[in-house]
């Protein structure tokens, strides 16, 4: 079995380091699937699920943005949060689409649509990966 590292890292400390067969991750400018003996690139991340495979299995990410660093032998993921799914809190992750949602519904101009979209866009990415 052919595997590289990989290693996943946010403000709040190491998430994830261990070797798998393959990487798939949505960068901004597509999906990307790494095996071992990639070249090396640097790409920034959407807001989306890395998904990590291993023997037929497959470990899913729920990823906030950030930036992936390839190199042949390791893929090191720098994040603003990314979580585990077991991590996910799902009541939190509802409460904030609620949140998110009415903003983007509101008509009052001191709404930051932007700031609310993004959180929009993390609380269903964060419900997707952890169903
Ligand atoms: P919220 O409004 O609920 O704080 P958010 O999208 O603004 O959500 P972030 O700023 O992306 O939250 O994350 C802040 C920290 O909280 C990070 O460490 C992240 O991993 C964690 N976090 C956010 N939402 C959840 C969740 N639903 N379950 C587990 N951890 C979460």
């Amino acid at each position: 079995m052919k595997t590289l590292t990989v290693s996943v890292v946010t403000p709040d400390g190491p998430i994830l380091e261990d070797s798998f067969e393959m990487v798939s991750c949505k960068a901004e400018s597509g999906e990307l699937g790494i095996l071992l003996g990639h070249i090396p690139l640097v790409a920034p991340l959407s807001i989306s699920a890395v998904r990590l495979k291993r023997e037929n299995n497959i470990e899913r990410l729920a990823v906030n943005g950030g930036f992936m660093e390839v190199r042949p032998d390791k893929v090191t993921i720098l994040a603003q949060s990314a979580e585990k799914p077991t991590d996910i809190d799902i009541q939190r992750a509802e409460a904030a689409k609620a949140r998110a949602e009415q903003r983007l519904q509101s008509k009052q101009d001191n709404v930051d649509f932007l700031r609310a979209e993004l959180a929009l866009q993390r609380a269903i990415n964060r419900l997707k990966v952890a169903k």
